[in-house]
């Protein structure tokens, strides 16, 4: 099968998980293989006034036969957006085969992932995929606004004390009086997400970057001034 063939994906429920911000469960319908690597993304086709738009949404849940679960915020006005945000279970989305090259580039390397907002949905996959199975070294630094906006906190929390090879460091930048955690933007914790003993250990390290544009082009400035190989920053940008 092309990675250009369309497939008919059934919502099969969605919910709030934070103000504006939901997760949604879908199922490719049957008979239509569905094979992905987990940091890959789906396109959604929708017809608007007649004519398909498309836009790219990263895969959130690990690899699950032809399920498969989406993370997405609801963008003022956004066509596509929205018209997901609308959809009943049971209806009917049409989307292409997954795509995309922000998967694990170096299975059993030390990795630091950074996200905010849903720039956490690939790393969700990742995570939820490989830590059973291989249990790679990762750090992930997480940035949301508000406390209560902390997508999927409880499950990294959860993995955290599961898996001692990964470490949750969650960041908000405008923190609830009940926050006693990390405040301020992702940028200020980057030192404490690689955990360089020395710079020897510079070298080993893979990181992963996703979000908005903003965050994104900050984060490699900063990795670039402590001397990182562009090579070792791997990055997906959502506008
Ligand atoms: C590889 C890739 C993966 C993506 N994965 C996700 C995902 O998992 N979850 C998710 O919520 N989004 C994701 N996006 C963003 C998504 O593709 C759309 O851009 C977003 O949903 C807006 O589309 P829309 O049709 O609703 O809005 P449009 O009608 O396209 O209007 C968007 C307008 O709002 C602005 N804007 C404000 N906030 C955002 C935002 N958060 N994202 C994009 N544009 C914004 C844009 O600059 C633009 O002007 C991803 C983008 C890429 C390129």
């Amino acid at each position: 099968m092309s990675e250009t063939t369309k497939l008919k994906a059934r919502l099969l429920h969605s919910r709030e998980i934070a103000p504006e911000v939901n997760h949604f469960e879908f199922e490719v319908e049957d008979g239509e293989e569905f094979h992905f690597t987990p940091g890959q993304f789906i396109s959604v086709v929708e017809a608007v006034g007649g004519k398909p738009v498309t836009r790219a949404y990263s895969i959130a849940s690990p690899r699950d036969g032809n399920r498969f679960s989406l993370c997405l915020n609801r963008v003022p006005d956004g066509l596509v957006s929205n018209h997901l945000f609308q959809l009943k279970p049971g209806e009917r989305i049409e989307i292409s085969q997954p795509l995309g090259y922000f998967t694990l580039r170096h299975p059993g390397r030390r990795v630091v992932f950074v996200a905010t907002g849903t720039g956490i949905a690939p790393f969700r996959s990742i995570l939820l995929d490989h830590l059973p199975r291989t249990q790679p070294q990762v750090n992930l630094l997480f940035g949301t606004r508000y406390d209560h906006a902390m997508l999927y906190r409880d499950e990294f929390e959860q993995l955290q004390q599961v898996y001692p090879s990964f470490r949750f460091l969650p960041t908000v930048t405008r923190p609830t009086e009940s926050w006693t955690g990390r405040t301020g933007r992702v940028q200020s914790h980057l030192d404490e997400a690689l955990a360089l003993r020395s710079n020897d250990e510079l070298p080993e390290i893979d990181v992963y970057i996703c979000g908005l544009k903003e965050m994104v082009d900050d984060v490699r400035a900063e990795l670039k001034k402590r001397g990182f190989d562009r090579k070792q920053i791997i990055y997906e940008k959502y506008d």
